[in-house]
């Protein structure tokens, strides 16, 4: 049975992970848990997964300790030393689960990667750090993960682009002179998904389909003129590919996050999803609204100028989304931050950690002073 350290247990995806393993939907032991300062939760899923390690990141302690407790960042890495695992769940909101995914390729682990921020900040260099101690990175996102299926055994030269497909989110069809009154309880309500509030929020926005457009670009090596989007409200056609000959390919499944996150840890389970079902199946596709939506149309320009302004791009988001969160900006001053922020001169090349702190501390300040 392969063993699995799960970051981010608390979650919307580690919780979705555990769901499958508890439903022995797949042949997965869990060793080691990590959360943030859900102390209670973390104890109570170290009890019944009978976890061998747990980590509270946060420092806190938590009542009970039914397995070796850590704490801290500085315990995460001492837990992922002492565990002997397969493969490490990175499913950490935010910018935080990198650090969390260089530790787990550094200690010698697989690594199933939910936390996007991870690829979108640290770009070719997470990849170096994966080479170089020879491990795997194998995507959770449902679009990327539907990519890795449809590219599988076909020659690279045959696939002409990538094709993401976005729900759209709660405000589709709304008109832009009337997102002044967009509330948080509106951009929460994401219409096919459930899933964390960053995450929702950026669904909103189309911030989380230009993180994704950036993170397909790393992990499959294709450059933006050859990633496309189409919105298709219904969440059932998880991504696509076409084929130089002119064939497009797709993977169809109901929105569940567990065929993704599944596939990603295991070689291939069954019965992961409900099957679809034709008979009451109706699909809808139309073309991204740029002009209501910019910073979809922002992660092609990031594309293009290269350096470390997608990392910018995150920072600022992950700020300004705190602060629509908290009612302390409008949805579209939340839009012009993130805008603003990228338009400085993020030229500089990433070339370690320490080098990506510093930038992303960087882009943090401009971001809270455009606030
Ligand atoms: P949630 O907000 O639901 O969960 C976040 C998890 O990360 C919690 O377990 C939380 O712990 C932990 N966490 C938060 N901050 C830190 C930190 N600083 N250090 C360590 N752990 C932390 O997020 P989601 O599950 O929705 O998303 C997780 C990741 O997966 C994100 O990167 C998201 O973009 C990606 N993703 C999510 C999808 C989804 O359907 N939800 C789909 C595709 C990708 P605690 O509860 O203790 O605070
Ligand atoms: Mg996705």
């Amino acid at each position: 049975m392969k063993r699995v350290i799960i970051l981010g247990c608390t979650g919307s995806i580690g919780s979705t992970a555990l769901k499958a393993i508890r439903e022995n939907l797949a042949s997965l032991q869990v060793v080691g848990l990590c959360a943030h300062s859900n102390g209670a939760q973390l104890a109570s899923l170290a009890k019944e997964f009978g976890a061998e390690a747990i980590c509270l990141t946060s420092g806190e302690h938590c009542n009970g300790e039914p397995a070796r407790m850590y704490r801290g960042f500085s315990g995460l890495e001492q837990m992922l030393k002492d565990l002997d695992a397969d493969i490490v769940l990175n499913a950490i909101a935010g910018f935080e689960g990198l650090r969390a995914s260089l530790m787990s390729l550094r200690n010698g682990f697989d690594l199933a990667l939910a936390n996007k921020e991870s690829v979108v900040c640290a770009g070719s260099y997470l990849f170096a750090v994966a080479r170089e101690h020879k491990r795997r990175i194998i995507p959770v996102d449902s679009e990327h993960s539907a990519i890795l299926e449809l590219l599988k055994g076909r020659d690279r030269s045959s696939v002409e682009s990538l094709i993401l497909t976005a729900s759209g989110g709660p405000f589709r069809t709304l008109e832009r002179e009337r997102f002044d009154s967009i509330t948080v309880e509106q951009a929460l309500a994401h219409p096919t998904w459930k899933m964390g509030k960053k995450i929702s929020i950026d669904s909103a926005t189309l911030a989380n389909k230009a993180l994704e457009v950036i993170e397909a670009a790393h992990l499959f090596g294709f450059d933006g003129e050859h990633i496309e989007v189409v919105i298709h409200p219904q969440s059932i056609v998880h991504s696509m590919i076409r084929t130089t000959d002119g064939a497009v390919y797709a993977q169809l499944g109901n929105p569940d996050m567990t065929l993704p996150i599944i596939n990603a840890l295991t070689d291939g389970s069954k019965n992961l999803v409900r099957r679809l079902d034709f008979s009451h199946l109706s699909l809808h596709f139309e073309a991204p609204d740029y002009q209501r939506f910019p910073l979809l149309g922002l992660a092609f320009s990031i594309l293009e100028r290269k350096g470390s302004a997608a990392l910018a791009f995150n920072a600022a988001d992950e700020v300004a989304v705190g602060a629509f969160l908290e009612g302390r900006i409008s949805y579209p001053r939340l839009i012009e931050v993130v805008q603003k922020t990228v338009e400085h001169d993020w030229d500089a090349e990433i070339q370690d950690f320490q080098h990506i702190l510093a930038l992303d501390a960087q882009a943090r300040d401009l971001a809270r002073r455009l606030i």
